[in-house]
Protein backbone atom coordinates (compact mmCIF):
# COMPACT_ATOMS: atom_id res chain seq x y z
CA UNK A 1 0.00 0.00 0.00
CA UNK A 2 1.71 3.43 -1.08
CA UNK A 3 1.14 5.54 2.18
CA UNK A 4 1.71 9.01 1.63
CA UNK A 5 1.18 11.27 4.49
CA UNK A 6 0.38 14.52 3.16
CA UNK A 7 -1.61 16.53 4.56
CA UNK A 8 -3.76 13.73 6.24
CA UNK A 9 -4.99 15.35 9.41
CA UNK A 10 -5.89 18.61 7.95
CA UNK A 11 -7.80 17.54 4.91
CA UNK A 12 -10.53 19.98 4.86
CA UNK A 13 -12.00 19.67 1.05
CA UNK A 14 -12.60 16.70 -0.75
CA UNK A 15 -14.12 16.35 -4.57
CA UNK A 16 -15.92 13.36 -6.17
CA UNK A 17 -16.25 12.35 -10.02
CA UNK A 18 -17.51 10.13 -12.34
CA UNK A 19 -15.24 9.01 -14.91
CA UNK A 20 -15.73 6.53 -17.98
CA UNK A 21 -18.50 3.88 -18.51
CA UNK A 22 -21.15 4.30 -16.31
CA UNK A 23 -22.50 2.04 -13.79
CA UNK A 24 -25.52 1.63 -11.75
CA UNK A 25 -24.43 1.94 -8.09
CA UNK A 26 -22.54 5.40 -8.83
CA UNK A 27 -24.82 7.39 -7.00
CA UNK A 28 -24.45 5.10 -3.97
CA UNK A 29 -20.95 5.73 -4.32
CA UNK A 30 -20.78 9.62 -4.76
CA UNK A 31 -24.02 9.73 -1.86
CA UNK A 32 -21.23 7.84 0.35
CA UNK A 33 -18.17 10.23 -0.29
CA UNK A 34 -20.49 13.12 0.21
CA UNK A 35 -21.83 12.28 3.56
CA UNK A 36 -18.70 10.17 4.81
CA UNK A 37 -17.26 13.65 3.96
CA UNK A 38 -19.77 15.62 5.88
CA UNK A 39 -19.49 12.59 9.18
CA UNK A 40 -15.81 13.69 9.49
CA UNK A 41 -16.38 17.31 8.95
CA UNK A 42 -14.86 17.62 5.73
CA UNK A 43 -16.03 19.44 3.42
CA UNK A 44 -16.99 17.95 -0.46
CA UNK A 45 -17.60 19.15 -3.68
CA UNK A 46 -19.17 16.88 -6.66
CA UNK A 47 -17.51 17.80 -9.99
CA UNK A 48 -20.09 17.23 -13.31
CA UNK A 49 -18.89 15.40 -16.18
CA UNK A 50 -15.78 13.69 -14.94
CA UNK A 51 -12.27 14.65 -15.98
CA UNK A 52 -13.55 17.21 -18.48
CA UNK A 53 -15.84 19.03 -15.81
CA UNK A 54 -12.54 19.92 -13.70
CA UNK A 55 -11.04 21.58 -16.38
CA UNK A 56 -14.40 23.34 -17.49
CA UNK A 57 -14.48 24.50 -14.09
CA UNK A 58 -18.18 22.24 -13.27
CA UNK A 59 -17.71 22.17 -9.53
CA UNK A 60 -20.28 22.37 -7.29
CA UNK A 61 -21.25 22.19 -3.17
CA UNK A 62 -22.03 18.46 -2.38
CA UNK A 63 -23.13 18.15 1.05
CA UNK A 64 -25.29 15.34 2.84
CA UNK A 65 -28.65 17.03 1.99
CA UNK A 66 -27.73 17.26 -1.87
CA UNK A 67 -27.30 13.25 -2.14
CA UNK A 68 -30.79 12.40 -1.53
CA UNK A 69 -33.09 10.16 -3.15
CA UNK A 70 -30.04 9.04 -5.14
CA UNK A 71 -29.38 5.55 -3.60
CA UNK A 72 -32.02 4.12 -5.81
CA UNK A 73 -31.33 5.36 -8.65
CA UNK A 74 -28.78 4.41 -12.03
CA UNK A 75 -26.25 6.21 -13.74
CA UNK A 76 -24.78 8.94 -12.07
CA UNK A 77 -25.98 12.26 -10.87
CA UNK A 78 -22.44 14.04 -11.61
CA UNK A 79 -22.42 12.64 -15.34
CA UNK A 80 -19.86 11.41 -16.86
CA UNK A 81 -17.70 11.85 -19.55
CA UNK A 82 -14.23 10.33 -21.12
CA UNK A 83 -11.61 13.74 -21.76
CA UNK A 84 -9.19 13.82 -24.27
CA UNK A 85 -8.32 17.23 -23.06
CA UNK A 86 -6.87 15.83 -19.69
CA UNK A 87 -4.81 13.12 -21.44
CA UNK A 88 -2.91 16.53 -22.33
CA UNK A 89 -0.75 17.98 -19.80
CA UNK A 90 -1.99 21.39 -20.48
CA UNK A 91 -5.38 19.95 -20.19
CA UNK A 92 -4.59 18.61 -16.46
CA UNK A 93 -2.78 21.53 -15.64
CA UNK A 94 -6.27 24.36 -16.26
CA UNK A 95 -8.08 21.14 -13.57
CA UNK A 96 -5.41 21.50 -11.16
CA UNK A 97 -5.93 25.11 -11.63
CA UNK A 98 -9.50 24.48 -10.89
CA UNK A 99 -9.16 22.73 -7.62
CA UNK A 100 -6.65 25.36 -6.73
CA UNK A 101 -8.95 27.83 -6.57
CA UNK A 102 -11.56 26.25 -4.83
CA UNK A 103 -9.71 24.91 -2.43
CA UNK A 104 -9.83 21.51 -3.22
CA UNK A 105 -7.09 19.18 -0.97
CA UNK A 106 -7.96 15.73 -2.15
CA UNK A 107 -9.74 13.80 -5.24
CA UNK A 108 -12.35 10.73 -5.38
CA UNK A 109 -12.58 8.94 -8.49
CA UNK A 110 -15.19 6.52 -9.39
CA UNK A 111 -14.09 4.65 -12.92
CA UNK A 112 -12.61 1.99 -14.24
CA UNK A 113 -8.63 1.77 -14.87
CA UNK A 114 -8.64 4.87 -17.64
CA UNK A 115 -10.13 7.03 -14.72
CA UNK A 116 -7.21 5.77 -12.82
CA UNK A 117 -4.67 5.63 -14.71
CA UNK A 118 -5.87 9.82 -15.33
CA UNK A 119 -5.90 10.15 -11.75
CA UNK A 120 -2.22 8.54 -10.90
CA UNK A 121 -0.63 10.59 -13.45
CA UNK A 122 -2.74 13.82 -12.00
CA UNK A 123 -1.65 12.65 -8.57
CA UNK A 124 2.21 12.17 -10.06
CA UNK A 125 2.51 15.75 -11.32
CA UNK A 126 0.39 18.02 -9.00
CA UNK A 127 1.01 16.17 -5.83
CA UNK A 128 -2.66 16.34 -5.69
CA UNK A 129 -4.02 12.84 -3.19
CA UNK A 130 -6.23 10.64 -5.57
CA UNK A 131 -7.90 7.49 -4.31
CA UNK A 132 -9.98 5.52 -6.79
CA UNK A 133 -13.52 3.82 -6.15
CA UNK A 134 -13.51 0.82 -9.19
CA UNK A 135 -17.21 1.61 -10.92
CA UNK A 136 -17.65 -0.59 -13.76
CA UNK A 137 -20.16 -2.88 -15.09
CA UNK A 138 -17.23 -5.40 -16.27
CA UNK A 139 -15.75 -6.21 -13.37
CA UNK A 140 -12.12 -6.53 -15.10
CA UNK A 141 -10.49 -4.42 -11.86
CA UNK A 142 -7.45 -6.04 -10.35
CA UNK A 143 -7.52 -5.93 -6.65
CA UNK A 144 -10.97 -5.81 -5.84
CA UNK A 145 -13.62 -9.26 -6.42
CA UNK A 146 -16.36 -6.84 -7.27
CA UNK A 147 -16.69 -3.60 -9.02
CA UNK A 148 -19.63 -1.53 -8.17
CA UNK A 149 -22.90 -1.89 -11.06
CA UNK A 150 -21.70 -5.69 -12.00
CA UNK A 151 -23.45 -7.22 -10.05
CA UNK A 152 -26.71 -5.20 -11.04
CA UNK A 153 -25.30 -6.04 -14.89
CA UNK A 154 -25.56 -9.35 -13.87
CA UNK A 155 -29.14 -9.45 -12.94
CA UNK A 156 -30.04 -7.31 -15.53
CA UNK A 157 -29.05 -9.59 -18.06
CA UNK A 158 -30.45 -12.89 -16.51
CA UNK A 159 -33.83 -11.51 -16.28
CA UNK A 160 -33.64 -10.62 -20.35
CA UNK A 161 -32.26 -13.63 -20.69
CA UNK A 162 -34.74 -15.53 -19.04
CA UNK A 163 -37.47 -13.89 -20.86
CA UNK A 164 -35.51 -14.50 -24.41
CA UNK A 165 -35.46 -18.48 -23.13
CA UNK A 166 -39.56 -17.98 -23.18
CA UNK A 167 -39.63 -17.07 -26.57
CA UNK A 168 -36.71 -19.60 -27.45
CA UNK A 169 -38.81 -22.23 -25.88
CA UNK A 170 -42.13 -21.89 -27.82
CA UNK A 171 -40.11 -21.89 -30.94
CA UNK A 172 -37.61 -24.47 -30.69
CA UNK A 173 -34.71 -21.99 -31.14
CA UNK A 174 -31.40 -21.52 -30.53
CA UNK A 175 -30.24 -17.86 -28.81
CA UNK A 176 -26.91 -16.29 -29.21
CA UNK A 177 -27.31 -13.56 -26.48
CA UNK A 178 -24.15 -11.23 -26.64
CA UNK A 179 -23.00 -9.66 -23.59
CA UNK A 180 -20.97 -6.68 -22.27
CA UNK A 181 -17.10 -7.88 -21.94
CA UNK A 182 -14.51 -6.78 -24.97
CA UNK A 183 -11.41 -7.98 -22.29
CA UNK A 184 -13.10 -9.87 -19.81
CA UNK A 185 -15.83 -12.55 -19.96
CA UNK A 186 -17.16 -12.18 -16.23
CA UNK A 187 -20.46 -11.29 -17.00
CA UNK A 188 -20.76 -13.97 -19.72
CA UNK A 189 -19.92 -16.53 -17.71
CA UNK A 190 -21.85 -15.28 -14.38
CA UNK A 191 -25.29 -14.44 -15.63
CA UNK A 192 -24.50 -17.72 -18.26
CA UNK A 193 -24.20 -19.55 -15.61
CA UNK A 194 -27.69 -18.15 -14.16
CA UNK A 195 -29.49 -18.25 -16.43
CA UNK A 196 -28.63 -21.65 -17.28
CA UNK A 197 -26.62 -21.10 -20.48
CA UNK A 198 -26.18 -23.89 -22.92
CA UNK A 199 -22.61 -22.60 -23.97
CA UNK A 200 -20.62 -19.37 -22.80
CA UNK A 201 -17.96 -17.90 -25.47
CA UNK A 202 -15.35 -15.68 -23.32
CA UNK A 203 -12.49 -13.63 -24.00
CA UNK A 204 -10.70 -15.71 -21.69
CA UNK A 205 -10.76 -18.91 -23.37
CA UNK A 206 -10.85 -20.15 -26.98
CA UNK A 207 -13.35 -22.88 -27.57
CA UNK A 208 -13.36 -22.97 -31.59
CA UNK A 209 -16.29 -22.78 -33.75
CA UNK A 210 -15.73 -26.58 -34.50
CA UNK A 211 -15.63 -27.77 -30.61
CA UNK A 212 -18.80 -25.62 -30.37
CA UNK A 213 -20.83 -26.66 -33.22
CA UNK A 214 -20.02 -30.36 -32.25
CA UNK A 215 -21.33 -29.53 -28.75
CA UNK A 216 -24.55 -28.02 -29.97
CA UNK A 217 -25.07 -31.10 -32.46
CA UNK A 218 -24.44 -33.33 -29.61
CA UNK A 219 -27.38 -31.27 -27.65
CA UNK A 220 -29.56 -31.23 -29.87
CA UNK A 221 -28.98 -35.56 -30.62
CA UNK A 222 -29.75 -35.74 -26.38
CA UNK A 223 -33.07 -34.21 -27.32
CA UNK A 224 -32.44 -30.21 -26.25
CA UNK A 225 -34.95 -28.40 -28.55
CA UNK A 226 -33.62 -24.41 -27.86
CA UNK A 227 -31.02 -23.47 -26.18
CA UNK A 228 -28.97 -19.99 -25.24
CA UNK A 229 -25.59 -19.38 -26.18
CA UNK A 230 -23.79 -16.55 -24.24
CA UNK A 231 -21.44 -14.46 -25.88
CA UNK A 232 -18.79 -12.03 -24.30
CA UNK A 233 -18.39 -9.07 -27.17
CA UNK A 234 -14.71 -10.01 -27.39
CA UNK A 235 -14.98 -14.12 -27.16
CA UNK A 236 -11.73 -15.72 -28.11
CA UNK A 237 -13.21 -16.85 -31.58
CA UNK A 238 -12.84 -13.51 -33.03
CA UNK A 239 -16.25 -13.81 -35.02
CA UNK A 240 -19.38 -11.30 -34.26
CA UNK A 241 -22.06 -12.58 -32.85
CA UNK A 242 -24.09 -12.64 -36.39
CA UNK A 243 -21.15 -14.13 -37.98
CA UNK A 244 -21.51 -16.99 -35.56
CA UNK A 245 -24.90 -17.55 -35.52
CA UNK A 246 -24.85 -17.45 -38.94
CA UNK A 247 -21.57 -20.36 -39.09
CA UNK A 248 -23.23 -21.99 -36.90
CA UNK A 249 -27.09 -22.14 -38.88
CA UNK A 250 -25.39 -23.10 -42.13
CA UNK A 251 -23.76 -26.68 -40.38
CA UNK A 252 -26.42 -27.13 -38.28
CA UNK A 253 -29.74 -26.58 -39.95
CA UNK A 254 -31.89 -28.63 -37.78
CA UNK A 255 -31.65 -25.36 -35.66
CA UNK A 256 -33.62 -22.46 -36.11
CA UNK A 257 -31.12 -19.10 -35.04
CA UNK A 258 -31.65 -16.01 -33.46
CA UNK A 259 -30.02 -12.83 -32.46
CA UNK A 260 -30.03 -10.82 -29.07
CA UNK A 261 -27.65 -7.75 -28.25
CA UNK A 262 -28.41 -6.62 -24.94
CA UNK A 263 -26.35 -3.59 -25.70
CA UNK A 264 -26.18 -0.70 -23.34
CA UNK A 265 -29.49 -2.09 -21.37
CA UNK A 266 -27.33 -3.70 -19.49
CA UNK A 267 -25.55 -0.31 -17.80
CA UNK A 268 -28.74 0.39 -16.72
CA UNK A 269 -31.60 -0.08 -14.49
CA UNK A 270 -31.85 0.63 -10.36
CA UNK A 271 -28.79 -0.40 -8.84
CA UNK A 272 -29.04 -4.00 -7.07
CA UNK A 273 -29.02 -4.09 -2.86
CA UNK A 274 -25.13 -5.81 -2.99
CA UNK A 275 -24.22 -2.49 -5.20
CA UNK A 276 -25.85 -0.17 -2.85
CA UNK A 277 -23.95 -1.87 0.09
CA UNK A 278 -20.75 -2.22 -1.73
CA UNK A 279 -20.70 1.74 -2.88
CA UNK A 280 -21.75 2.44 0.26
CA UNK A 281 -18.76 0.67 2.00
CA UNK A 282 -16.19 2.24 -0.92
CA UNK A 283 -17.30 5.62 -0.32
CA UNK A 284 -16.31 5.61 3.06
CA UNK A 285 -13.35 4.02 3.39
CA UNK A 286 -12.26 6.03 0.36
CA UNK A 287 -12.89 8.88 2.45
CA UNK A 288 -11.49 7.31 5.58
CA UNK A 289 -8.28 6.80 3.53
CA UNK A 290 -7.40 10.24 2.31
CA UNK A 291 -8.46 11.79 5.96
CA UNK A 292 -5.44 8.99 6.82
CA UNK A 293 -3.31 10.65 4.51
CA UNK A 294 -3.27 7.65 1.92
CA UNK A 295 -3.75 8.46 -1.81
CA UNK A 296 -2.42 6.47 -4.44
CA UNK A 297 -4.60 3.62 -3.90
CA UNK A 298 -7.80 2.00 -5.02
CA UNK A 299 -10.85 0.76 -2.42
CA UNK A 300 -11.88 -2.67 -3.30
CA UNK A 301 -13.58 -5.94 -1.62
CA UNK A 302 -11.46 -8.78 -0.79
CA UNK A 303 -12.85 -11.75 1.06
CA UNK A 304 -15.85 -9.59 2.03
CA UNK A 305 -13.30 -7.04 3.73
CA UNK A 306 -12.51 -3.51 2.19
CA UNK A 307 -9.02 -3.40 1.08
CA UNK A 308 -6.56 -1.04 -0.79
CA UNK A 309 -4.60 -1.55 -3.52
CA UNK A 310 -2.07 0.79 -4.70
CA UNK A 311 -3.67 2.77 -8.28
CA UNK A 312 -0.10 1.33 -10.26
CA UNK A 313 -1.42 -2.17 -9.48
CA UNK A 314 -4.71 -1.70 -9.80
CA UNK A 315 -4.08 -0.55 -13.81
CA UNK A 316 -1.40 -2.88 -14.36
CA UNK A 317 -2.97 -6.46 -12.69
CA UNK A 318 -5.52 -8.68 -14.26
CA UNK A 319 -8.80 -9.34 -12.98
CA UNK A 320 -8.93 -13.57 -13.82
CA UNK A 321 -12.03 -15.60 -14.65
CA UNK A 322 -12.54 -18.00 -12.30
CA UNK A 323 -12.14 -21.39 -13.39
CA UNK A 324 -13.87 -23.38 -10.45
CA UNK A 325 -17.23 -21.35 -12.68
CA UNK A 326 -16.02 -22.60 -15.97
CA UNK A 327 -16.02 -26.02 -14.68
CA UNK A 328 -19.54 -25.26 -13.57
CA UNK A 329 -20.31 -23.97 -16.75
CA UNK A 330 -19.22 -26.99 -18.52
CA UNK A 331 -21.33 -29.80 -16.33
CA UNK A 332 -24.25 -27.63 -16.59
CA UNK A 333 -24.55 -28.12 -19.56
CA UNK A 334 -24.89 -31.88 -19.56
P1 LIG B 1 -14.54 1.93 -18.47
O1 LIG B 1 -13.90 0.72 -17.85
O2 LIG B 1 -15.98 1.99 -18.22
O3 LIG B 1 -14.16 2.15 -19.91
P2 LIG B 1 -12.49 3.78 -17.76
O4 LIG B 1 -12.26 4.60 -16.56
O5 LIG B 1 -11.47 2.72 -18.05
O6 LIG B 1 -13.96 3.19 -17.65
P3 LIG B 1 -11.58 5.39 -20.01
O7 LIG B 1 -12.34 5.98 -21.12
O8 LIG B 1 -10.47 4.43 -20.34
O9 LIG B 1 -12.65 4.75 -19.03
O10 LIG B 1 -10.91 6.57 -19.15
C1 LIG B 1 -11.73 7.62 -18.66
C2 LIG B 1 -10.99 8.92 -18.74
O11 LIG B 1 -9.79 8.87 -17.94
C3 LIG B 1 -10.47 9.29 -20.13
O12 LIG B 1 -11.47 9.88 -20.94
C4 LIG B 1 -9.38 10.31 -19.79
O13 LIG B 1 -9.92 11.57 -19.51
C5 LIG B 1 -8.81 9.71 -18.50
N1 LIG B 1 -7.60 8.95 -18.85
C6 LIG B 1 -7.52 7.67 -19.26
N2 LIG B 1 -6.25 7.32 -19.54
C7 LIG B 1 -5.50 8.43 -19.32
C8 LIG B 1 -4.11 8.75 -19.43
N3 LIG B 1 -3.23 7.85 -19.85
N4 LIG B 1 -3.71 9.99 -19.10
C9 LIG B 1 -4.59 10.91 -18.66
N5 LIG B 1 -5.92 10.68 -18.55
C10 LIG B 1 -6.37 9.46 -18.86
Amino acid sequence: MTKEKSNSSEISKIAVLTSGGDAPGMNAAIRSVARSAAFHKIACLGINQGYQGLIENKIKQLGPRAVNNIINKGGTILKSARSNEFRTKAGRKKAYENLKKHGIEALVVIGGDGSFTGGLIFQQEFGVPVIGIPGTIDNDIYGTSHTIGYDTALNTVVEAVDKIRDTAISHNRLFFVEVMGRDAGHIALNSGIGAGAEEILIPEEDMGLERLLESLKRSKKSGKLSSIVMVAEGDKIGKNVFELAEYIEDNLPAYEIRVSVLGHMQRGGAPSCFDRVLASRMGLRAVEALRDGISGNMVGISDGNMILTPLEKAIKGKSKIDNELVRVSEIMRL
